[in-house]
């Protein structure tokens, strides 16, 4: 800051600068986070000064909250779920950890996550300093039941479960999980980060919601395929009890306690979820989901004709490809004014594909990705 402040006028144009040095989605096959939906965008003005830290002041938004708890809970097979819509998966996976460590409130505390886990598990084990143990994989990449099992001691206070993993958009087998959470008296939380706005609007079913007997928690992220605004990610108990075990009190308010990890949090994108839930409704989902996954067989269909190996045969609307040095192939896409991104291990180009992305994209990018893989 300096002293004298500058023109408004100024301060837009510096700001228009900066933003376009940033990536238009248009360009961006590589990421889960896509445009918000216009209304999205519109509502989240409309609520831009709300705080539901402070629930008193904002009893309406605070109405809205519970009324995208309840849409997200009827969404993923129990209606009565209690829960809050926090910043991001990776505050919703560090909540359902804490209240799955307080039901147990052991010492040397463990969790079991599959090796495909999100890095928010790593974050969220190093707050709550539990140990985090990583279950191997099958062939095609969905977490190991046995050897999950084979983890599981007396210190194990939660598994978790991924619908939607984040590199290959695999779903792991939730009702195994499930099985062995109840027969250990274990929690079970799934993280649906990505899937959890994908997997309900597939035609085939898979089984990994509240409709399996066992599933504790699970967390979805509105802001990645729900195009809603960021920050937006619906955590959901089956037991109103669990979620108390994340309770603080507020002395100094007039609503006493508080189960957010954020004090001061913003209502606006939990105002514009509701609006894009309430617009779009399941059947705008649907087609949401069916453009996407059309694009996901565009690519595979291209992969095929090209011989190239997909890892797996895509779930959801994610696909890996098996191309040799593929962080050769990166620089060159860029070159081109491509963004795309790369799996760990084993490595290959991960492509999403995201709602803003349309055919003719797809066809151009392909085009590109081919002419380069030729190149290189
Ligand atoms: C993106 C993602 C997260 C983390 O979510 P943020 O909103 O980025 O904090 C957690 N789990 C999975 C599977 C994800 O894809």
């Amino acid at each position: 800051m300096d002293e004298k402040g500058v023109a408004e006028r100024t301060v837009l144009q510096l700001l228009e600068d900066y933003r376009k040095k940033d990536i238009p989605f248009d360009r961006v096959l590589g990421s889960m986070c896509t445009r918000p939906h216009p209304l999205a965008v519109k509502v989240h003005m409309q609520y831009i000064e709300t705080n539901l830290g402070d629930p008193y002041l904002f009893p309406g938004t605070k109405k809205i909250e519970n009324n995208v708890i309840d849409m997200l809970g009827k969404l993923l097979g129990e209606p009565r779920a209690s829960g809050y819509i926090t910043t991001g998966g990776t505050e919703s996976n560090i909540q359902a950890l804490r209240a799955a460590r307080n039901l147990r409130r052991i010492s040397n505390p463990n969790i079991i996550v599959p090796e495909s886990a999100h890095f928010s598990f790593d974050k969220a084990a190093d707050v709550l300093g539990l140990e985090l143990k990583k279950a191997a994989l099958d062939e095609h990449y969905r977490v190991c039941p046995a050897s999950v099992e084979d983890l599981i001691d007396e210190g194990t206070v939660a598994l978790v479960g991924i619908a939607g993993t984040t590199e290959f958009g695999q779903i792991d087998p939730i009702d195994e999980l499930a099985e062995i959470a109840l027969s250990n008296n274990v929690y079970l939380h799934v993280d649906a980060a990505f899937g959890g706005l994908v997997v309900p609007f597939l035609d085939k079913k898979y089984p990994f919601d509240f409709g399996v007997e066992g599933v504790s928690s699970i967390m979805v992220d509105p802001h990645k395929m729900g195009a809603g605004t960021i920050p937006s990610s619906g955590l959901l108990f089956r037991y109103e009890s669990h979620m108390e075990k994340l309770v603080t009190s507020t002395p100094y308010l007039v609503s006493k306690k508080q189960h957010s990890l954020t004090g001061t949090r913003t209502g606006a994108s939990i105002a514009a979820t509701y609006a894009i839930f309430k617009h779009l409704g399941y059947e705008g989902y649907r087609r949401i989901v069916k453009h996407c996954m059309n694009l996901t067989s565009m690519v595979e269909k291209w992969a095929e004709k090209f011989k190239i190996e997909t890892f797996i045969k895509p779930v959801t609307n994610v696909v890996v490809l098996r191309i040799p040095s593929v962080d050769n192939v990166i620089p060159m896409l860029e070159e081109r004014n491509w963004y795309v991104s790369t799996t760990f291990k084993p490595k290959g180009l991960r492509l999403v594909m995201m709602p803003h992305i349309t055919e003719e994209t797809l066809k151009m990018f392909l085009a590109d990705l081919g002419d380069v893989m030729e190149k290189n």
